[in-house]
């Protein structure tokens, strides 16, 4: 068995302790206010929005194994 299987790239393994119970798409919000957390994208002049954060998570250890956001095709603010 080769170990870099580049098959199946939906059966995910925590990167940490190999698990596969890896549970997708959790909605990544701050716990203070209870608002999203996002990268920022600029809209129209000086107007900004924020793409919500999403992660996966290995139900058995607790390692975020990803964050990611579902749309790229932004103009991303950067400092
Ligand atoms: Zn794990």
């Amino acid at each position: 068995m080769n170990e870099q299987e580049p098959s199946f790239p939906q059966a995910r393994t925590c990167t940490f302790c190999g698990s596969p119970n890896i549970v997708e798409e959790l909605i990544v919000k701050a716990s203070v206010d209870h608002e999203m957390v996002g990268l920022v994208y600029r809209t129209i002049g000086f107007l900004t929005s924020t793409e919500p954060l999403f992660a996966d998570l290995c139900s058995d250890c607790g390692t975020i194994s990803r964050f990611f956001v579902r749309n790229t095709d932004r103009n991303w603010k950067t400092r």
